[in-house]
């Protein structure tokens, strides 16, 4: 949180601070995801303008969780750059670009918005490395690191099986 009331904006004049931020759990598709330990520091520009307060939150740090493919803890750096603005006279209707969600009354609710902006810029599939071998799929062995002697699945032949009968489906 951020009182921005300690920060005496005065029309025109930007403030920054940097603040630490206690990322808190993020939650994608069922699957938990979870910033470093030790909040990561945040850098948050805010400026009063005639009209309003624009915002700027920006921030780098990494992300973990499963590999979407393997399993294992994988962790992937992550930048935000967001902006928010808040009008002094919001018009009726026009709350999404006028009202910033995470400002109430004086404080700014800094981990809510860096979560938010967290879940927008993680990459859709978090893997442990660009090439992970992930699990097989017959017997879930860690292909990263062992083998099995599972045949190779017929993946392709089944394919290939079900797109024919598709071919051959009548029309309408
Ligand atoms: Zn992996
Ligand atoms: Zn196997």
């Amino acid at each position: 949180m951020i009182d921005i009331s300690q920060l005496r904006l005065e029309p025109g004049v930007e403030r920054s601070v940097e603040v630490p931020v206690a990322v808190p759990q993020l939650e994608l598709g069922g699957v938990a995801y979870h910033a470093p330990a030790a909040p990561p520091i945040a850098r948050v520009d805010i400026t009063r303008v005639i009209s309003g307060l624009l915002m700027r939150l920006r921030l780098h740090t990494t992300i973990s969780g499963p590999c979407h493919r393997c399993l294992e803890e994988a962790t992937v750096p992550v930048s935000i750059d967001a902006r928010e603005y808040q009008s002094d006279h919001p018009a009726p209707g026009a709350e999404a670009e006028e009202v910033c969600d995470y400002l109430q009354g004086d404080e700014l609710d800094i981990s809510t918005w860096a979560a938010d902006a967290i879940v927008l810029s993680m990459p859709h599939k978090i893997l442990c490395k660009e090439d992970c071998e992930g699990l097989c799929p017959s017997c879930g062995t860690n292909l990263n690191t062992a083998e099995c002697t599972c045949p190779p699945p017929e993946v392709e032949s089944r394919w290939s099986a079900l797109q024919q009968l598709v071919d051959d489906a009548p029309e309408g």
